[in-house]
């Protein structure tokens, strides 16, 4: 297994670098898979449109992530830095800048590889953010915006100097992650260890110190700064085998080296993760396609007209379909009501209207009561026909309590 360890690395590297160079472009019923678009603030997943009034949908995506993070951490140790986090996946593609004795062609051809490297990341980074059809579009057009062009420039020699001089340091000095790792860990999580029992076979040839990219002697025991990726496993899995031996470095579950899921820590975390999934999935799911609000119009009183009642409003209504629709409004529970001046609203896709509207009612509607609450229902017909209510509180005239 350990001398597999570093073939495994590579393939899910690779995996994960694909992903992240692929979903931008990936799309779902016309949008981006997973993108927060900036222009039009909403956050894109799955084929769904999250609109920034609902940032707490966001919020709740974001709590399920963290509890994921928390409950594998608790589990397999810090196995996201070692396999799956860009700050290592790029460095290992760019090894190059870390031997020791280069000519300095091989030194420029490093830098030159790294900086190509963290222009195409850059760019790749923003098209979460701006959708990479418009951006590659604009590019070939030189007609890139001011600021997605600055953006990218600025990234991209943030990125350039870490990866360039930063390298691992940013793991053990910068990233909040590895200082919180403390409190994650306990007696049974996974980490890279000597095994406690064969540490007399330890020949000290040094090889898993050359080899660790963060210059850990993890003979010593545990450090922060590891990253947990194996490599020192793997080196020493090479001298050993010479001696027809495996290696005396690899994933340890706990000082007992057994495996225990279902502990009080992992549950509790896991059951959170499993929580916000449900109330973020459903949420989304049976989300509302359009936003429809109603206020009493400030500037409009109450009126009486040949025995029917006006009432003014303002409808606030945001079309947060991928389509464009045509909304109806109409008044629930009331017979003979009307509508002036329109009571039709066509919305382009993502668009938003404020209307101000009269409602008319015949007073019988109001049967002994000077004030009254109706529903109100915004509909669009269609391929996807759908109804969202809101209320809506109705007066007499003053001094027409009857
Ligand atoms: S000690 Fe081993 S697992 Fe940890 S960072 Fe160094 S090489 Fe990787
Ligand atoms: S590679 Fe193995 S044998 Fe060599 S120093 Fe490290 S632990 Fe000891």
């Amino acid at each position: 297994m350990t001398s597999n360890l570093q073939s495994y690395r590579k393939a899910v590297r690779w995996g994960a670098v694909l992903l992240f160079f692929g979903v931008p472009f990936m799309r779902l019923n016309g949008e981006s898979l997973l993108r927060f678009d900036i222009a039009s603030l909403r956050f894109f997943f799955f084929g769904k449109a999250i609109w920034i009034e609902d940032f707490f949908l966001i919020l709740l995506f974001i709590f399920a992530l963290t509890f994921l993070f928390i409950s594998v951490t608790q589990v397999f140790g810090r196995v996201w830095c070692g396999w799956l986090c860009p700050q290592t996946l790029m460095v290992d593609f760019t090894r190059k800048m870390d031997r020791k004795k280069q000519t300095i062609l091989s030194r420029m051809e490093g830098h030159t590889f790294t900086a190509v490297f963290s222009v195409l990341i850059s760019a790749c980074m923003i098209w979460y953010f701006i959708s990479p059809y418009e951006f590659i579009k604009d590019l070939a057009h030189l007609e890139l915006s001011r600021t997605a062009a600055g953006f990218w420039i600025v990234l991209s020699v943030i990125t350039y100097i870490n990866f360039a001089f930063f390298r691992h340091g940013f793991c053990t000095t910068v990233c909040p992650y590895a200082k919180l790792q403390g409190i994650m860990f306990d007696a049974h999580t996974m980490a890279i260890t000597m095994y406690p029992d064969r540490r007399d076979e330890c020949i000290n040839c040094l090889a898993c110190v050359k080899t660790c990219p963060t210059g850990i002697d993890i003979r010593k025991g545990f450090s922060q700064g590891c990253i947990n990726c194996a490599e020192c496993a793997q080196a020493c899995g090479k001298v050993m085998a010479k001696k027809g031996k495996t290696s005396l470095i690899g994933y340890v579950y706990g000082l007992e080296d057994k495996p225990k899921f279902f502990r009080a820590n992992v549950l509790i975390t896991a059951g959170l993760f499993l929580i916000f999934t449900v109330l973020f999935t459903l949420r989304l799911l049976f989300s509302d396609p359009f936003a429809f609000e109603v206020y009493p119009a400030s500037k409009s009183m109450p009126r009486e007209q040949e025995g029917r009642i006006i009432n003014g409003f303002e409808v606030r209504l945001t079309n947060r379909t991928g389509s464009d629709v045509t909304v109806s409004l109409s008044v629930e529970e009331a017979e003979g009501w009307d509508i002036q001046p329109e009571r039709t609203f066509d919305l382009a896709s993502g668009e938003s209207v404020r209307k101000e509207i009269y409602i008319v009612l015949p007073e019988e509607a109001f049967g002994k009561y000077p004030v009254r609450t109706f529903s109100l229902k915004a509909e669009t017909q269609g391929e996807h026909p759908a109804s969202v209510f809101a209320e809506a509180g109705f007066r007499k005239p003053i001094g027409r309590k009857k």
